[in-house]
């Protein structure tokens, strides 16, 4: 089979010289192949997408195939549709189609370099387990087919867990000790889903074939951990570090920008010495209101922080917590109606729910987070996620993560992930037609637009007036820049520079005004993965900059240009500059 395969690159590459390659008007088909090949690869990621069958074959009811054929036939689809994209001449292709082809190209070279290079099937037990538990909490969560339906698909999936699990102990090979340890806490918590969330909400009828499901995935779940604590092989305590030659490549094609990372490095450290001069010019009178009897002090910290401690002090209780996230959400919602112009109009649709982060994703999640309606299906409920914090904390920790988590820090949240940060952004990407466009930038859509656009809009509501310009706001605001910036520090250097755990606290307790709960956080999460942390700067810096051409323009009005950016949907942002006659 790899031998056809490759015999078949020569012919492409003649194809492309000889000028005999594909019409362009075969483009959308390509697109449209490109997407359902590619979910259809993973069950459980195109239910979430809303994919739900594939040449006819129903796709909820099974979880991925991580079989060395499943792989094979994984590695054999991304090079096929690598050379069938090779065969347009993008230079014929419309603008649009000409994006797309882009957005193809990057994501077909990173699934290569996961393939050939980082190979994360062999050394990370969380890819299995966060599969297990998506694929159970989707059709649990998302009302794409009837009740009794979606759990019949939830045991046809509890039934292939044994599989799976199986399968992942053919695969790893080894693994860093912290990725075991997260995989083990992440599979608690979806056994904890099984057997406290499930049971008393699966359908009576179905609760005689649910039951010996479940038991067996948990027993196979358990199981899994234990061969994961004895005898899978540990690769110590550093060896989650991507290097520097890997870094670089999945750097490029993540970021899509020519920015080496260490061109990333260098500007996020400028950017955060002049974000705390910017912190200290706002603090100064803030601090002289709080602390009448004090003589200003000059050092940046003392002054800063002084300031936040009272700013912390403004926290719900922990019984109050989800509440308070509600209210936010309704003004945030308000605020953005009355304000068309200055921000954007508000989409139409209203299905966002918050609800608990689900606890197998809290490793990722610590604060927070947003899943979006799948892009097939618009319509079904999207979810603001909160983490709430557990009632069995140590004082100290629950008292640390309510004041990173004070009402401002609450609001900023709330409208990084919700309003009008990641929900408004995904429903104007729900907009977008023919179908194959819209979920080809949904599900592969660049994270640096995405959460360069949440960064981006949270500093226009604050522009915009939002709680009538409180500089208390803006303080906590500029403390979430200042950790997009840290963000980038720490995985340029954690990744490609050995950047110890006591440097990374240093910089982000004794830099950027972080809470001893939320450092050790991102610590760990640092380590989970790569190229994700830099995306909300390099977003952000993207989005000024883009912005910042619209306003040289005639005519120039901020509504207008956000709701034309967001109506692209998530392009790397060279190709959105491009599109909007601006680059
Ligand atoms: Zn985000």
């Amino acid at each position: 089979m790899r031998k056809a395969n490759l015999s078949l690159v020569p012919v492409a590459a003649l194809a492309l010289l000889t000028g005999c390659g594909n019409s362009p008007s075969k483009f959308p088909a390509f697109t449209q192949e490109f997407i359902e090949t590619t979910l259809a690869l993973s069950p459980t990621g195109a239910t979430a997408s809303g994919y739900h069958k594939h040449k006819g074959l129903g796709l909820d009811g099974h979880l991925d195939d991580f079989s060395a054929a499943g792989i094979e036939k994984n590695r054999a689809t991304w090079n096929d549709l690598k050379s069938k994209l090779a065969k347009f001449d993008r230079d014929k292709l419309d603008a649009e189609s000409k994006a797309d082809a882009e957005l193809i190209d990057s994501q077909i070279q990173l699934a290569l370099l996961e393939d050939q290079e980082i190979q994360s099937w062999r050394h990370n037990p969380t890819v299995y387990v966060e599969t297990v538990g998506n694929g159970l909490f989707v059709p649990y969560s998302v009302e794409y087919a009837p009740v009794e339906t979606r759990w019949r698909q939830i045991i046809s999936r509890l039934n292939e867990v044994p599989r799976l699990l199986g399968e992942a102990e053919l695969q790893l090979v080894d693994s860093p000790t912290l990725w075991k340890n997260v995989a083990i806490e992440e599979n608690d918590g979806t056994i904890g889903m099984l057997e406290q969330t499930f049971p008393a909400q699966v359908p009576a009828a179905l609760r005689s074939e649910y039951d010996p499901a479940a038991k067996n995935a948990i027993s196979a779940m358990r199981a899994f951990d234990n061969w994961l604590k004895t005898s899978l092989k540990d690769t110590g305590a550093e060896s989650w570090r991507l290097g520097k030659e890997k870094y670089a490549k999945k750097f490029a094609l993540v970021m899509g920008t020519d920015m080496k990372p260490e061109e990333a490095l260098a500007k996020a450290e400028l950017a955060l010495t002049e974000t705390r001069k910017e912190m200290f010019n706002l603090a100064i009178p803030m601090h002289h209101e709080m602390y009448p009897k004090h003589i200003d002090p000059v050092d940046v910290n003392l002054i800063i922080g002084e300031t936040f401690r009272k700013i912390n002090e403004k926290h719900p209780t922990p019984e109050a917590y989800m509440d308070e996230a509600r209210k936010a959400l309704n003004e945030t919602r308000g605020y953005l109606k009355s304000h068309p112009e200055q921000l954007v109009k508000d989409p139409p649709r209203d299905n966002l729910q918050v609800i608990e982060t689900p606890v197998f994703m809290r490793g990722s999640y610590a604060l927070g987070g947003f899943n979006p309606a799948p892009p097939m299906e618009p319509q079904l409920g999207a979810f603001y996620w909160v983490t709430p914090i557990p009632k069995e904390w140590p004082q100290e920790r629950i008292d640390s993560k309510l004041r990173e988590n004070n009402i401002y820090g609450l609001r900023v949240l709330t409208i990084h992930e919700a309003i009008p940060g990641h929900y408004i952004q995904a429903e104007y990407a729900s907009t977008i037609e023919p179908l194959s466009r819209r979920m080809l930038r949904a599900v592969y859509g660049s994270g640096v637009y995405v959460e360069g656009w949440a960064v981006y809009a949270t500093a226009e509501m604050i522009k915009a007036g939002y709680m009538d310009n409180s500089p208390e706001l803006q303080l906590q605001n500029l403390k979430w820049e200042l950790r997009a910036i840290a963000n980038t520090i720490l995985d340029i250097k954690y990744h490609t520079m050995g950047l110890t755990d006591d440097d990374a606290m240093a910089l982000m307790m004794g830099k950027t005004f972080q809470e001893k709960e939320e450092a050790t956080a991102k610590v760990q999460r640092a380590k989970l993965g790569s190229c994700q942390l830099p995306t909300y700067f390099t977003g952000y810096s993207e989005w000024k900059r883009l912005r910042s051409l619209a306003e040289q323009k005639p005519g120039f009005k901020a509504g207008a240009f956000n709701e034309r950016a967001l109506r692209e949907g998530a392009l790397p942002m060279r190709t959105l500059g491009v599109l909007l006659g601006l680059q």
